[in-house]
């Protein structure tokens, strides 16, 4: 028996799936009321992330986003830039100079806080649609799929970026539904014009036909691997509007995504999946209920986030390096390093 076959083996793939404003009760509520059971529960190596930013205990999405892409506690509000306003680097630019293909799944608009730390550097994270997707169209990364397409092509300087998109190799499809031409590498799908619908309204099954298609593009001629963030993005404005029925039914539909990935991974066994949340919304808590009814009582806090401490679900080849607790900053560095790559 050759020594080496023991040696670990880092993962080729790596996909952090984001459900904003996803807590332990989020999680509870949605499996409670789903006969006991959720596809997240295979993800076996649990670890805990303390979510605060540099300037509060109470994380927003910017800087939560921020620290799991750049590795830096920030201020609230902040799309990766340091605390003296330097930007700072994006994971995705990382990787790209590595070779390693990105992609960025949202069921928000694109430019939303979240999906936009994975690319863009803003001050202040409200009112800059427009120049996010220009920071955007000068990135590499090779799949983009949510809201937010006006930023792109309904813009006050009336610049179309969509064609300027396609003149940089993407291939974009009008409807989630639509046939990938084969051979794809660069993908762009914008499913509404600013925000998309919600599950309740009609989304449909955008997040995991997305999370489908964008895997099969990010795995085509890849010798290097692929990191691709996916986020369960109102799961959170179901806590702002103190709404159960909304948070437990965007995350069961991210809890669908989530069995499309860990499908793939499971084929795959080159894929670590990480499963976390950038903080909890709502200090959201299941107070009763009747498991045999799939029904549960609940109760707020209030409708803001909290400073709990948010779980991370990790799945496939160095998912034992995810348990513990650890701050949100950690799951950049440890990301960097399974890739093989450095950090400060
Ligand atoms: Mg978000
Ligand atoms: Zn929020």
């Amino acid at each position: 028996n050759c020594s080496l076959s023991n040696e670990p083996v880092l993962p080729k793939n790596i996909i952090l799936m984001i459900g904003d404003g996803m807590g332990l009760s989020q999680i509870s509520a949605a499996m409670y009321t789903n006969d006991n059971f959720l596809f997240l529960e295979e993800a076996k190596h649990i670890g805990l992330v303390k979510t605060h930013s540099h300037s509060s205990i109470i994380t927003d999405s910017a800087a939560g986003a921020t620290a799991f892409s750049t590795g830096e506690k920030t201020y609230n509000g902040s799309i990766n830039m340091s605390i003296d306003t330097v930007p700072l680097t994006p994971i995705t630019n990382n990787l790209n100079k590595a070779n390693i293909k990105t992609g960025i799944i949202a069921t928000s608009s694109v430019t939303h806080a979240t999906p936009a730390c994975f690319y863009g550097n803003q001050v202040n994270r409200y009112g800059v649609g427009e120049d996010l997707a220009t920071q955007f169209l000068q990135s590499n990364i090779h799949v983009l799929m949510g809201g937010g397409e006006d930023y792109f092509n309904n813009r006050s300087d009336n610049l179309n970026l969509t064609d300027s998109l396609k003149k940089k190799g993407y291939i974009m499809i009008d409807s989630i539904i639509d046939v990938v031409p084969p051979g794809t590498e660069k993908l762009i799908n914008f499913c509404a014009p600013k925000e998309p619908k919600s599950k309740h309204d009609g989304r449909g099954d955008f997040l995991t036909l997305a999370t489908k298609k964008a895997i099969d593009v990010l795995n085509t001629k890849n010798n290097n691997g692929f990191f691709l963030m996916i986020e369960g993005s109102q799961i959170d404005w179901g806590g702002h509007d103190m709404d159960s029925d909304y948070i437990i039914s965007e995350t069961l539909d991210f809890d669908k995504a989530i069995k499309e990935v860990l499908e793939f991974a499971k084929n795959d066994k080159n894929t670590l999946v990480l499963i976390t949340a950038d903080h909890e919304t709502g200090g959201y808590g299941i107070i009763g209920g009747d498991m045999k009814k799939n029904t549960i009582k609940t109760s707020f806090l209030n409708d803001d986030h909290t400073a709990t401490m948010v779980p991370l679900f990790a799945f496939g080849p160095m998912a034992n390096h995810f348990i513990g607790i650890y701050d949100n900053t950690e799951v950049y560095k440890k990301i960097l390093t399974l890739f093989n790559l450095s950090h400060k």
